[in-house]
């Protein structure tokens, strides 16, 4: 592609060919690049150079003590950087390409920077579904740290407008590959031995996990820190959140669910997978409303409902 239709923004290129091509170029020079994946946009740097790295976390405003997820091709290509062992070559023969990171150690001459592990042995790695993120890795052969798109602590960016809205002139270039179908971001596993827990609630539920392994989650209790950076406050609107509203006050904006209407409904027929979709999107329009204050109408707890709730907990929780 090439021409006026190409340059939507001032930082903000529809992905095609020509575009992948200037991507890549600014990723072997050090720089950052948002993409689109198929849970959220991403703000992608080589994860083996330091300096771009420590871009990542100051573009974002990102705490150093939390850890980015790598983004590789294939699970060849993920165990140059992590060591696999049976259940997790099973998950990643299951699961990926797809919204599932895995948490496993790192290899001994592992490539990546210090500073994306955040100075733990252990490094999260994916293998992303999404045609744009899987196009940039083949062509360019590089293993991209790439955090979500946004500045850190606020909502994450389910379209290319979110990514420039929250990082502006940080993000010097965004490919533009329309909204993100998942919309929420990947469940996170730790696998430690034959047993494994869940990190982060996401796309791939614990019922496709448990399918996987063969056996469920074990739960945390070692009593160390599982995954930094998983703060109570997170996803998070300038404004206050209410959860389960059936009903919504003067000065709240309603994000209505199923037979709750709302100022916009998540999803009138109850689908919980459409209604990840577009959640961030519908706080985004919530925080941009008139409205001082955000109410959100109950949203089922089951598959991915686990991710949904838990996002909307870290997006109602005090800042
Ligand atoms: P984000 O990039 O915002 O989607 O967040 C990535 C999350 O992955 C971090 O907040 C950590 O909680 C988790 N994570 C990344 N690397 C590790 C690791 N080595 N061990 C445990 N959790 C990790
Ligand atoms: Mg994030």
């Amino acid at each position: 592609m090439s021409g006026s239709n190409d340059h939507i923004g001032a930082a903000t290129r529809r992905y095609g060919k020509a575009t992948i091509g200037e991507a890549i170029k600014r990723l072997r020079a050090g720089g950052l690049v948002a993409v689109p994946t198929e849970t959220v946009y991403g703000l992608a740097a080589d994860s083996t150079d330091a300096a771009a790295v420590a871009e990542i976390y100051r573009a974002k405003g990102r705490p150093d003590f939390n850890p980015l997820i790598v983004h590789v091709p294939d699970l060849q290509a993920a165990k140059r950087l992590g060591q696999f062992n049976a259940l997790a070559v099973r998950f990643a023969t299951a699961l990926w390409p797809g919204p599932l990171t895995m948490v496993v150690p790192k290899t001994e001459d592992c490539p990546v920077a210090a500073a994306v592990t955040a100075g733990l042995d252990t490094i999260a790695l994916r293998v992303p579904a999404h045609p744009v993120m899987r196009e940039l890795l083949e062509t360019s052969d590089l293993c991209l740290a790439a955090p979500s798109a946004n500045r850190s602590g606020g909502i994450s960016p389910t379209t290319a407008d979110h990514v420039s809205r929250s990082l502006g002139t940080a993000a010097p270039l965004i490919l533009d590959g329309g909204p993100c179908e998942q919309g929420i971001e990947s469940t996170i596993v730790a696998v430690d031995g034959s047993d494994y827990r869940i990190l982060r609630p996401g796309p791939v539920t614990p019922d496709q996990l448990e399918a996987t392994a063969g056996k469920p989650a074990i739960t945390a209790g070692s009593g160390k820190i599982e995954a930094p950076g998983q703060l109570a406050s997170h996803y998070a609107p300038a404004k206050p959140v209410r959860l389960d509203a059936q009903t919504a006050g003067i000065d709240e904006y309603h994000i209505g669910f199923g037979p709750v209407a709302g100022d916009m409904n998540l999803s009138p027929g109850a689908d919980l997978a459409e209604a990840a979709s577009l959640l961030f999107a519908a706080l985004h329009k919530a925080e941009a409303s008139a409205k001082p204050d955000i109410a959100v109408a109950p949203i089922p707890c089951t598959g991915i409902g686990l991710a949904l709730n838990d996002r909307l907990r870290r997006a109602a929780s005090p800042k």
